[in-house]
């Protein structure tokens, strides 16, 4: 029989965590033939969340949970869940219901019979969303990895594709890419978005600009190489200019040249210094996460 491993990263999420456990067990209830495991990674939460987990892993045995030290955000607990998962087929899924279970069934399918390693759901419009999810489009550019606007976690995979996903260690870690960095077949189920069904997102503008970010230097070094190409260009144009105001009055010229390159450089030398700290990070070898509480042996 096969077993289906469905992850969900929780951070305060007390308002949906009940219709989240009712509609996905009644889902999976419904797919014959599988026996399945839903693990919630409780990243931190400040709110009752741990105690609803606590019943509910109370209540069905194929429930468990983990929770962190502290929120050590959404990447970690994806990772701790494909760490500790034990199916066959594992799936990510948000606790707030933005990702529809009725599709779980069809993604199972599509795996099982259709040859599929991975079946991911795709939003097909914006409810709800921020506009600068709009940044998948320039990390996609810069990092040449294919990461649709639409495409988030929300996938099931085959056990072969969450052991090549379980061998990228890094500490930075940016799923999305790595989704489309370890490659397979993967199949995409369109759906509409929908709003949260209780609680609030957890991203910020702040928080959503850092995630954009962290996906650029993670996967590409693009930026470092479009630095080179305006430092050319710009010393071309500094020997232009010179040449030019060697003959005008050259004073107004030179203040702003100088204002100019200065902030051209300060902007790639922040650019070099996040490579630095991203190999900074990984050089120490901290944990990614930490449990401090679970109802299930761990696996490794
Ligand atoms: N989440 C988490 N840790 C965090 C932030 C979010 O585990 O630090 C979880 C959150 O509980 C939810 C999922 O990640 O299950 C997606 O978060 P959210 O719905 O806030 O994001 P959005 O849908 O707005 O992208
Ligand atoms: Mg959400």
């Amino acid at each position: 029989m096969d077993k289906i491993s469905v992850i969900v990263p929780c951070f305060n999420e007390e308002e949906v965590l009940p219709l989240f456990y009712k509609e996905v067990v009644h889902t999976l209830e419904k797919i014959q033939n599988i026996d399945y495991e839903i693990l919630f990674i409780n990243d931190g939460s400040q709110d009752h969340s741990e105690d609803i987990l606590k019943l509910l892993a109370h209540k069905n045995k194929h429930c468990f949970y983990y929770s962190f030290s502290r929120n050590f955000g959404k990447e970690a607990a994806m990772y701790a869940g494909l760490e500790n998962a034990s199916g066959d087929y594992v799936v990510i899924m948000d606790a707030d219901l933005q990702h529809p279970p009725y599709l779980l069934e069809s993604m199972y399918q599509a795996l099982k019979y259709e040859d599929y390693d991975c079946c991911a759901g795709k939003r097909i419009d914006r409810i709800g969303e921020n506009k600068l999810r709009n940044f998948y489009k320039v990390i996609q550019y810069l990092t040449k990895m294919d990461m649709d606007d639409g495409a988030g976690d929300f996938r099931m995979m085959t056990r072969q594709m969450v052991d090549a996903i379980l061998e990228l260690k890094e500490y930075n870690r940016y799923m999305k890419g790595m989704f489309s960095f370890v490659g397979f077949n993967t199949k995409w189920l369109e759906f509409h978005n929908v709003e949260r069904q209780g609680g609030k997102t957890k991203w910020s503008f702040k928080s959503l600009f850092s995630y954009a970010f962290k996906g650029i230097f993670s996967f590409s070094s693009t930026p470092i190489t479009i630095a080179g190409v305006i430092g050319g260009i710009l010393i071309g144009i500094s020997l232009i200019t010179s040449l030019y105001s060697s003959f005008v009055h050259p004073i107004s010229y030179l203040t702003s040249l100088v204002l100019f390159l200065s902030g051209i450089q300060l902007i790639f030398v922040s650019i070099l210094g996040q490579y630095c700290s991203s190999c900074y990070f990984e050089a120490k070898q901290r944990p990614i996460y930490i449990i401090k509480n679970t109802n299930k042996k761990l696996r490794s």
